[in-house]
């Protein structure tokens, strides 16, 4: 299938060729039709699937007829909204719009929390077409009176499951209360619950059902990796299969923010150059922190699952999982940041003896178990640091360089 065969016209076509895509992945050739045939979409689709020009494109194209070079700022409202959990999925989306809809004509903003109101007032009082916002600071424009949606015709949930784990559901409902009901919705969830079913329920009217991953699915070119350590160890096993394994681009996942702080500046005290990317830091040192890894610069990014949320980094090869998740879905959604479009990866979990539920879970929801990998300098028990290590305790100590070896799997886990 070709993107000419979708109903799209040329020069949206022109810039999709720009970006380099050939063919529609399969969530754009089964979203598109319908999207452009008006009807409400509801999308299992996961980040990494091409899931943003599946909408993206679509409502470009029947927003083309709005497109006008008039000053007025009255005759650029907002027609299109898009909800986004996190602040740089919101970022990404937007910079999708302005990517796809080059030469359109038409406007758009990104609106999210942890930066001035000041330039995002100066942005939507000049009009825009098209809004990417996070619920709360959208709240805060209509609270102000800076933002009207009364012209809103399609309004579009990224990441809906995210949104509900997030708690931002009573946020989006008093949003989706000030829009019409004759408007185009489109629901985006790469996982499934009965909550976010309900919740389709409620905000879609109609839809078609567009599902392209298998649940719980992985890539086939992902290769998974868990090695057993103490959790006192793991900041120096992880510096190891660094140095071993030649890793240049680490993105490592740790389940708190402290955890991710500490992680990153023990790696950089010891010479991996890390960099830590959480809710906690501003948006512009996010923004900065995420340049320079994805530039090359830095060889570890560190983050929590809330932050990571919508990262679009390309053909990234390695994942560590510093500490399992809580939920396993984040387990899919951590390692499905690397093997994206056809790309090998690894994904690496190093897993203490406390942590056997959540490796159970992860398990019992691959349906597989995760093949183990043993450092013997590192496995739990044995060569106990003679003095406290890791991250926590800031203590520099000498590290094991003992072979990798492959076990079958590790028993009764
Ligand atoms: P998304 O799932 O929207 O976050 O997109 C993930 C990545 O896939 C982004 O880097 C897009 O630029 C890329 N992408 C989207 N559609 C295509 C396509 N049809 N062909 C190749 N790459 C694509």
């Amino acid at each position: 299938m070709t993107f000419d065969s979708l109903g799209l016209s040329a020069d949206l076509l022109a810039n999709v060729a720009r970006e380099g895509y050939t063919e529609p992945t399969p969530v754009q050739a089964a979203a598109i039709p319908h999207v452009l045939a008006g009807r409400d979409v509801l999308a299992a689709a996961q980040t990494g699937t091409g899931k943003t020009a599946a909408f993206a494109l679509p409502i470009l194209e029947r927003l083309r007829a709005h497109a006008n070079t008039a000053v007025s700022p009255a005759r650029h409202p907002v027609r299109v909204l898009v909800l986004a959990p996190t602040r740089e999925l919101a970022v990404q989306v937007e910079e999708f719009f302005r990517a796809y809809g080059r030469g359109l004509g038409l406007r758009s903003a990104v609106i999210h929390g942890g930066v001035p109101m000041e330039p995002q007032v100066k942005a939507l009082w000049s009009g825009v077409e098209v809004l990417v916002a996070t619920p709360g600071r959208l709240l805060d424009h209509l609270g102000q009176g800076t933002v009207k949606l009364g012209q809103a015709e399609v309004l579009v949930l990224d990441e809906a499951d995210r949104m509900l784990d997030m708690g931002f559901i009573p946020d989006v409902r008093r949003i989706v209360a000030l829009l019409t009901s004759r408007r185009q919705t489109l629901f985006f969830s790469a996982t499934f619950s009965d909550e976010i079913r309900r919740l389709a329920r409620e905000f879609l009217h109609d839809p078609v059902t567009v599902e392209v991953a298998r649940r719980n699915s992985l890539a086939d070119n992902l290769s998974q990796t868990l090695y057993p350590v103490d959790a006192a160890r793991k900041a120096d096993l992880l510096i190891h299969l660094i140095e071993t394994e030649r890793m240049e681009q680490v993105l490592v996942f740790t389940r708190t923010k402290t955890a991710a702080g500490r992680l990153a500046s023990y790696l950089d005290r010891r010479g991996v150059p890390a960099v830590a990317i959480h809710g906690d830091r501003s948006q512009p040192e996010r923004m900065r922190a995420l340049e320079d890894f994805k530039r090359g610069d830095v060889t570890v990014l560190v983050a929590t699952d809330v932050a990571s949320r919508g990262l679009d980094i390309e053909e990234l090869p390695h994942v560590v999982n510093y500490e399992l998740p809580d939920d396993p879905q984040d387990y899919i959604h951590r390692v499905g940041r690397t093997s994206r479009a056809g790309a090998t990866g690894t994904a690496i979990s190093l897993v203490s003896p406390e942590e056997v539920e959540e490796l159970r879970a992860v398990q019992r929801m691959l349906r597989a178990a995760i093949p183990v990998r043993v450092v013997e300098a590192y496995l739990p028990g044995t060569g106990a640091p003679r003095e406290p290590a890791g991250p926590d305790r800031g203590a520099v100590r000498g590290r094991g360089h003992a072979p990798a070896r492959r076990r079958p799997a590790l028993a009764g886990r």
